[in-house]
């Protein structure tokens, strides 16, 4: 990505948590896109091919895991880094974003300290292709 942008999805209903992540993100150096229901977020994904996806789960129209799954179809999107993003902590639920081809997991409330580094970590990992 040297020299280039690097561009976010959030993918999130609720604009509160919405705008935390959002900054968060730029401070970080991305670009972010945001989309606030599942149909929204797939023809953003389309048309900014991002290089990160943060999804929640509860979307008003659709699962995000159901949205993680029409993505990770389509060969562009399979090396997008994929987040799901949820206050839905229940156990099984960090396996089923795994298997729906989530990168990681990242719990809501997110942590403002925290954030940017999980993202950085989770993004590395499948940049070395070890997930
Ligand atoms: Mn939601």
């Amino acid at each position: 990505m040297t020299g280039e942008r690097t561009v976010a999805l959030l993918v999130e209903d609720n604009a509160v948590n919405a705008e935390l992540a959002s900054t968060l993100l730029r401070k970080a150096g991305f670009e972010v896109y945001g989309a606030v229901n599942a149909a929204q977020a797939l023809r953003l994904a389309q048309e900014q091919r991002p290089d990160l996806i943060l999804m929640d789960l509860r979307l008003p129209d659709a699962s995000g895991l159901e949205v993680v799954k029409v993505l990770r179809a389509q060969p562009e999107f399979a090396n997008a880094t994929i987040i799901a993003v949820t206050a839905s902590a229940m156990r099984g639920d960090e396996e089923l974003a795994v298997e729906a081809g989530c990168d990681g997991y990242i719990p809501k409330p997110i942590d403002t300290r925290s954030f940017a580094g999980q993202v950085a970590e989770i993004m590395a990992v499948r940049q070395r292709g070890t997930t």
